[in-house]
């Protein structure tokens, strides 16, 4: 990205008006005069692209604003709280995740439907262990059983 600057060259990307600088603030008057746009305005719309201007928290979709014609990192001083924090990914469906939709950090799942398959799937897992437990409890009676059987 080409972070705006008032020293360098400056070229209208709507009129292909040039001039050499932008310190006196010539050329922000022309976008006023001739496209009524404050130079904010201008930079946001025309000279920057829409990833020059996203929000650099990974799970932000916002837009930033301008700080003396250089996008700013964040869209919010949330934004840029947040991003102190790593998101979390869900163990269950993989998307990441912050303390923005979850108020628990500690926390493994993304939303209130993950949560409930990571009950279900380790009642799941423990009703397999027990099973497995009372299977091989039910084989033993077998055996003790075919072993009195044989005493006999
Ligand atoms: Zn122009
Ligand atoms: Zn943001
Ligand atoms: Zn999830």
């Amino acid at each position: 990205m080409k972070t705006y600057d008032a020293k360098n060259n400056q070229s209208c990307k709507l009129c292909g008006y040039k001039i050499s600088h932008n310190k006196q603030g010539w050329f922000t008057l022309h976008l006023k005069n001739d496209h009524n746009l404050s130079l904010e305005e201008y930079l946001l719309r025309y000279y920057y692209l829409p990833e020059d201007l996203k929000c650099s928290y990974e799970l932000c979709q916002n837009t930033v604003g301008l700080y003396r014609g250089k996008p700013k990192k964040h869209c919010s001083s949330k934004c840029s709280g947040l991003s102190k924090g790593k998101p979390l990914t869900c163990v269950i469906c993989g998307i990441k995740f912050d303390t923005t939709t979850r108020s628990n950090r500690a926390t493994k799942t993304c939303s209130k439907t993950c949560a409930k398959t990571l009950k279900s799937a380790k009642i799941k897992e423990w009703h397999k262990s027990m099973n497995l437990e009372e299977k091989e409890k039910h084989f033993e009676k077998i055996i003790t059983k075919t072993a009195r059987t044989k005493k006999k």
